[in-house]
């Protein structure tokens, strides 16, 4: 199909599909390590990339062609590779355009283990990091040296859904000569697509909203030929690629990712709103409430505000973990974008790790609690919530 002239919903039910010869209507699972060749002259052109087709399913495989298919063209990317998880992405991406002696300007609200990843992992490599606000662009270009490669970001960041410009922050990439990637997990292409606003690399986790049910691992790297070469390389050397399995799984559950990125919005932008006018919620942080302080820049960037939203009770933890506690519906868990509400206290899960001092300097406060808001009734997520919150 000619995926330009398409709009979101559809790529998302119809972009990749490849028949076999048995004309399928339903995506195919192609559960094999390997494929035959008709020769030895084919096996030999296949090897040297003389000849196009699949030789392992460590490089390629039919179902993993159509996820990347699929989500390149919502993303508008001229490329995806898949990837085994959300870190592999992350890690396939650094390794593929940076070298030793690179330095990487990154947001300081990253998800937990990314900052994992690049101060105990890669800064072994010989690649350093520098963190600055997810929202002042002055402290990306003051963070720049001559040396810095990629800058590294997420928006909406978890869990207090702060907005970075990512067009702006692209301005300042671009004069600098470094490559900027976005990790769109919290958006998905449904609700921004960054590389239309000037971003070199989109990063996913699938295993968040792309399934959207909580299923499988999965990751994606996007961005144009030329900057994913080495990444696509490593992968196939290195080995973190995704199975066909999970791709098969990815691509049912895309089909109704604009469906899900919608009722999830309005569920989250009413619950919000319920949130706000709670006598014991302290403060609510949600891109869609024009509460947030970056709530035009966030309408500008996103279609909607995303799923997630993020609230302090008053009484710091012991009300946060009585609210968590005292739900019966919602899912104590870490996980998000996931059909059933889950709901964390980030100070004592997520942000655990980071000295209690960074975590204040974060704003990561122990009274604050994070939803990722599902597509149950919101009444009866509320009514769970209030059973605490008015103890
Ligand atoms: C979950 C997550 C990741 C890591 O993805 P995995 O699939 O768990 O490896 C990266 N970035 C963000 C924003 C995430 O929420």
């Amino acid at each position: 199909m000619n995926e330009e002239n398409y709009q979101p919903e559809t790529l998302a039910v119809r972009a990749g599909t490849v028949r076999s010869q048995f004309g399928e209507h339903s995506e195919a699972m192609f559960l094999t390590s390997s494929f035959v060749f008709e020769s030895a002259a084919q096996a030999a052109a296949r090897f040297i990339g003389e000849q196009p087709g699949n030789i392992y399913s460590r490089f390629t495989n039919p179902s993993v062609t159509m996820f990347e298919e699929r989500l390149a063209a919502l993303e508008g990317a001229e490329q995806c590779i898949a990837t085994a998880s959300g870190m592999a992405a992350i890690l396939a991406c650094v390794m593929g355009v940076l070298k030793a002696g690179d330095h990487i300007v990154a947001s300081v609200s990253l998800f937990g283990s990314t900052v994992n990843l690049f101060n105990n992992v890669i800064r072994k490599f010989g690649v350093e990091t520098t963190y600055v606000s997810a929202t002042d662009v002055a402290e990306w270009q003051a963070a720049v040296r001559p040396d810095t490669r990629l800058f590294f970001l997420e928006t909406p960041s978890n869990p207090l859904t702060e907005i970075s410009d990512i067009a702006a922050i692209a301005f300042v990439a671009k004069t600098c000569g470094a490559l900027l990637a976005v990790d769109n997990c919290f958006c998905t292409p449904i609700l921004q697509r960054p590389i239309e606003l000037g971003a070199d690399i989109v990063i996913h986790s699938a295993t968040k909203y792309l399934d959207g049910q909580g299923r499988v691992l999965g990751g994606a790297v996007l961005g144009s030929k030329k900057h994913l070469e080495g990444v696509y390389g490593f992968l196939r050397t290195a080995g973190p690629t995704m199975s066909a399995f999970n791709a098969w799984i990815f691509l049912k559950g895309m089909e109704t990712l604009k469906l899900r990125m919608d009722a999830h919005s309005a569920g989250a932008l009413e619950l919000a709103k319920w949130l706000e006018a709670q006598p014991n919620v302290a403060r609510v942080f949600y891109p869609g409430l024009p509460s947030h302080p970056q709530h035009e820049l966030a309408m500008r960037q996103q279609k909607a505000g995303g799923g997630i939203v993020s609230f302090e009770v008053a009484g710091g933890k012991e009300a946060a973990w009585r609210v968590i506690d005292a739900t019966r519906m919602l899912s104590i868990t870490a996980n998000l974008g996931d059909t059933r509400t889950t709901i964390c206290h980030s100070a004592s899960t997520t942000h655990a790790r980071i000295s209690p001092e960074a975590r204040a300097a974060a704003g990561i406060t122990d009274g604050l609690i994070r939803i990722s808001v599902g597509l149950e009734a919101v009444v009866d997520i509320e009514n769970d919530l209030a059973r605490g919150l008015n103890d």
